[in-house]
């Protein structure tokens, strides 16, 4: 379960780094060590403790700091490497980035690491979505609103069979960034979107289930739908804007997660 890794992964993370004196501590729980030395040495970075253009640590001394082994600290190396926090030098080892972590816009770590803030990732997939959806208005063809209707239908219809409909509500907002003809934008929105609803999803599939949210997200889609296939942009805006505040967490579930 995705939530099982969230506290975990909170729980090690919290474990790893002393934030008044910096100190990295050993990692002692066997799960996600790869993940866990990776975030260990990227607070490092973003704790300006290793600054640009500073050497990491040898693969050696890090596995000894981190109690993990070198296979490890080689993986969390590489890591950071994809990320753009560090880069190597032939022969000379790792060095810190210039602009570190420019190289990721990494939304899952966002929200696992600090759900508390999950609002706020929220938000930015609200603002988003209801440019995408006032874009949708304003562009949409025929094609483009057959899609939505189809996704709609299919939400019903996994939720018929008793799931939340996950994979239905995700293609229906992909369907309205698509219908902006704007292929990055609908990528990004996607990219957010898809992240976001995985975690609120999970979190709350009891909630959901128990309080009727279900219903109410088929009205909400309804009403975005129409607004688009009206062709009225500011409706639409608020219709999504609607939509995904009533879906946002409230920053108390991120604590009893936690
Ligand atoms: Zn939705």
């Amino acid at each position: 379960m995705l939530s099982d890794n969230l506290t975990n992964c909170i729980y090690i993370t919290s474990m790893l780094i002393d934030s008044e004196t910096n100190v990295i501590t050993p990692i002692s729980r066997r799960p996600l060590l790869s993940v866990a030395a990776t975030d260990a040495l990227r607070a490092k970075i973003e704790s300006a403790a290793w600054v640009p253009g500073a050497r990491v640590p040898t693969e050696k001394d890090l596995s000894a700091q981190l109690n993990v082994s070198r296979a490890t600290v080689r993986e969390a190396l590489t890591r950071l490497k994809h990320e753009g926090y560090i880069y190597s030098v032939q022969g000379k080892g790792a060095f810190v980035a210039d602009q570190p972590g420019m190289n990721s816009f990494r939304v899952d770590q966002l929200l696992s690491e600090n759900p508390i803030d999950s609002a706020h990732i929220f938000e930015l997939r609200s603002l988003i979505e209801q440019n995408c959806a006032a874009l949708a208005a304003e562009r949409r063809t025929a094609a483009d609103l057959r899609e939505m209707k189809r996704a709609m239908k299919k939400i019903a219809g996994e939720q018929k069979n008793g799931g939340l409909g996950l994979e239905a509500d995700i293609a229906f907002h992909r369907s309205i960034a698509n219908a902006t003809g704007n292929p990055i934008l609908a990528r990004f929105a996607d990219f957010v979107g898809k992240h976001t609803r995985e975690y609120l999803q999970v979190v709350r599939l009891s909630a959901l289930k128990s309080a009727h949210r279900l219903d109410d997200i088929e009205r909400e889609h309804g009403d975005i739908i129409d607004a688009i296939e009206l062709r009225k942009p500011e409706a639409a805006r608020k219709a999504v804007s609607r939509h995904l505040a009533n879906g946002a967490p409230h920053p108390d579930l991120a604590r009893v997660v936690i």
